[in-house]
């Protein structure tokens, strides 16, 4: 069965792993994001259908869902690095914002537009949901707020037979880690092997996470398989939490 797939932040990185795993199996998908130019490289020869938005506008998040998605994965996700006494008020809103903000306006959506049973709506949370950073007040507290919101959704919409889930991956190789391991050369004066040593270092197994893995996580809960998983917070993250 071909179902609508929404998938925002589908123009980069984990977003445009999840979206093309799916036109894939055949379905049919929209990705979103504010820039045009992404979403057009992500589209090229696959299909994909592109709708720019910015998830923290909500009449723009509602404008998505004037024909209802099956699945919804609320990808989109920002954060800085920095210690809680060096987070500028501006920077620790954009962050919730973002995060949060975003992924209850994108799930508010898809749920008032319409879900049919069977629906799935899956966001791309993070290990720093599970546990805190030092260096991370503002993307853990967003990530934290977006399980507490997964979880209570997941609640509300279990009688309709829809699923609410959230995939939290440790370091995954995209421009996000990317960012972790320069913003570490610079603080450090370390050379890009020893930060990208320290990036690593929380995972087990020693490596950056793939896209296509966190994408094959989505698939999975996404599938007639997964129909009693509700609720869950699903580590991708080499073992390490
Ligand atoms: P990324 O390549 O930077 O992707 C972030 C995406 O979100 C971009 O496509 C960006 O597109 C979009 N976005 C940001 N702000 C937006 C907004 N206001 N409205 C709409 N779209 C917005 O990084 P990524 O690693 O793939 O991150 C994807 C998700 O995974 C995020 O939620 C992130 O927190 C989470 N995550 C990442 C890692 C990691 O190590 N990479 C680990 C755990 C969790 P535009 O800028 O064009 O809007």
């Amino acid at each position: 069965m071909t179902r609508r797939v929404l998938v925002t932040g589908g123009g980069t990185g984990i977003g445009r792993a999840i979206a093309h795993a799916f036109a894939a199996k055949g379905d049919q998908v929209v990705i979103s994001g504010r820039r045009r130019e992404p979403l057009e490289q992500a589209a090229k020869g696959t299909g994909l259908e592109i709708r720019p938005a910015d998830v923290t506008d909500e009449a723009q998040v509602e404008a998505l869902f004037d024909t209802p998605f099956d699945v919804v994965v609320a990808n989109a996700g920002s954060g800085v690095a920095a210690r809680i006494e060096d987070v500028e008020l501006a920077d620790w809103q954009q962050t919730l914002t973002v995060n949060m903000t975003g992924t209850f306006l994108t799930f508010r959506a898809a749920l008032r537009a319409g879900m049919a049973p069977g629906g799935r709506l899956i966001a791309i949370a993070s290990t720093a949901s599970l546990q805190g950073g030092a260096h991370i007040p503002a993307y853990a507290a967003s990530k934290h707020g977006v399980l507490g919101l997964v979880r209570s959704v997941a609640l509300g919409v279990a009688k309709r037979q829809i699923t609410c889930n959230a995939i939290c991956p440790g370091f995954v190789d995209t421009e996000m880690a990317e960012t972790a391991i320069s913003g570490l050369m610079e603080r450090h004066e370390m050379p890009r092997e020893k930060a990208l040593a320290m990036v690593v270092g929380g995972n087990p197994m020693q490596r950056l996470i793939s896209p296509e893995e966190v994408a094959a996580t989505a698939v999975f809960l996404a599938s007639e398989g997964a129909s009693s998983v509700n609720g869950h917070a699903m580590s991708v993250s080499g073992g390490e939490i």
